[in-house]
């Protein structure tokens, strides 16, 4: 590739702007002569920067440091508030959408449950419940677009959907969808990844530079932050955790192997255990949850009874900690992450699968891993699935794991 003077200036330009931000929103208030000397940037290339920030509001100017002699230097803050994102969480039992501002905290925000819908009648649905979103929102001038998350194989450069089996999707372009419906610019990554990219810019862990966040909810999947960098593979496809083998005898899978993770620890899974062990005529505070069939149990009534310590939740959580134990001794192997995040929805406000995961994974990993390695659960609680998507824009927008 030739890169010409020009466009080394404009990227140096870039970079100098994300590293500039970045510190003042680190370490601000801070003044223009101490972010020079802490980046090793001449004072001009930040003052020119700076106003550039101020004028576009990101940037504020908040009163006067203290003089080393001469004149008190004036003091900066970053502004989270000076524009803000719409964020869209997409899973395949529910929507949810919110205004969040430039620290991924969300200002305001409407769930939708997708009752079954899948194929075009899923895109209709994502279509309309974003229109209802929009209509009741304001100054959208500010806004710096759609940033939206989704499960599946996502190819982040075309902005499509590749491939979701449980949606019945194939090669949908969802960002070109949305753009041309409502004329913003849309982003778009793998719920795993954007979740990743959470940990990596806003999350408990963000100094590490090789990160795993595990998603557990609907689906299985994994988001990989290598070297500082989201890890996407060749087509966009790396982290598809929910598809390794844990039983090459087992169950017949969607992708064509037989036998993968998901199939033992996803939601729908555990479900199909619970409505086994109901079968059996035991009391459990789930049994009056279900419907005849079990089908109406939600994640929410597993995570309650699994708190009081019912007995079929606790064997449930037993037996899909197992299975997803297994499956992290090979990726943490594999990959060598200094932290692993477990979160989606499986692992949202209840410590004990958490507990139960992390025990048998650290029995199993290498020796020499088992001692450095951090395996906890997400930094974001219940809102992890927003924070992710509006991570991908403002991960492309501001890198703000940059110097973390
Ligand atoms: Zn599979």
């Amino acid at each position: 590739m030739k890169v010409t003077k020009t466009g080394d200036l404009k990227f140096i330009q870039e970079w100098n702007r994300f590293l500039i931000l970045n510190i003042i929103r680190r370490e601000g208030p801070i003044s223009r002569s101490e972010i020079a000397k802490l980046i090793n940037i001449s004072p001009t290339t930040v003052t020119t920067a700076v106003t550039e920030m101020i004028r576009e509001g990101l940037v504020a100017e908040v009163g006067s440091g203290t003089s080393r002699g001469g004149r008190k230097p004036i003091l900066l803050q970053f502004v989270p508030d000076s524009k803000f994102l719409i964020a869209v969480s997409i899973k395949i039992s529910s929507i949810s959408i919110a205004r969040m501002n430039l620290h991924a905290e969300i200002k305001r925000k409407e769930s939708y449950s997708t009752g079954g819908r899948i194929g075009r009648d899923f895109i209709r649905f994502v279509i309309s419940c974003i229109d209802g979103f929009l209509s009741r929102e304001s100054d959208l001038e500010r806004c710096l677009g759609i940033s939206i998350s989704c499960p599946g194989i996502i190819d982040q450069q075309k902005g499509s959907v590749r491939y979701n089996s449980k949606l019945d999707w194939k090669n949908v372009p969802l960002v070109h969808i949305v753009e041309e419906r409502f004329g913003m610019k849309t982003w778009l990554d793998n719920d795993a990844n954007a979740m990743a990219l959470a940990e990596k810019n806003f999350g408990a862990y963000k100094n590490s530079d090789h990160l795993v966040h595990v998603t557990v909810g609907d689906g299985v999947g994994a988001g990989v932050i290598a070297n500082g960098q989201l890890f996407c593979g060749h087509g966009g496809g790396a982290g598809e955790f929910g598809h390794i083998c844990i039983d090459p005898e087992g169950e017949p899978c969607e992708c064509g192997n037989t036998g993968c993770l998901e199939n033992y620890a996803a939601w729908t899974a555990a479900r199909r255990r619970i409505v086994e062990k109901l079968a059996d005529g035991r009391p459990s505070l789930l049994r009056e949850k279900g419907g005849a069939d079990g089908s109406r149990i939600t994640i929410e009534d597993f995570l309650f009874a699994l708190g009081q310590k019912d007995a079929i939740a606790t064997e449930v959580a037993l037996e899909i900690s197992a299975y997803l134990a297994k499956g992290l001794v090979s990726l943490i192997n594999m990959f060598n992450p200094q932290v692993v995040i477990l979160g989606g929805d499986l692992f949202s406000g209840n410590p004990t699968l958490l507990e139960h995961v992390t025990r048998l994974t650290r029995r199993s990993i290498m020796n020499v891993f088992s001692d450095e390695i951090i395996i906890d659960g997400s930094s974001f609680g219940r809102d992890q699935h927003l924070v992710g998507a509006a991570s991908v824009l403002l991960n492309d927008q501001f890198r703000f794991s940059l110097l973390a």
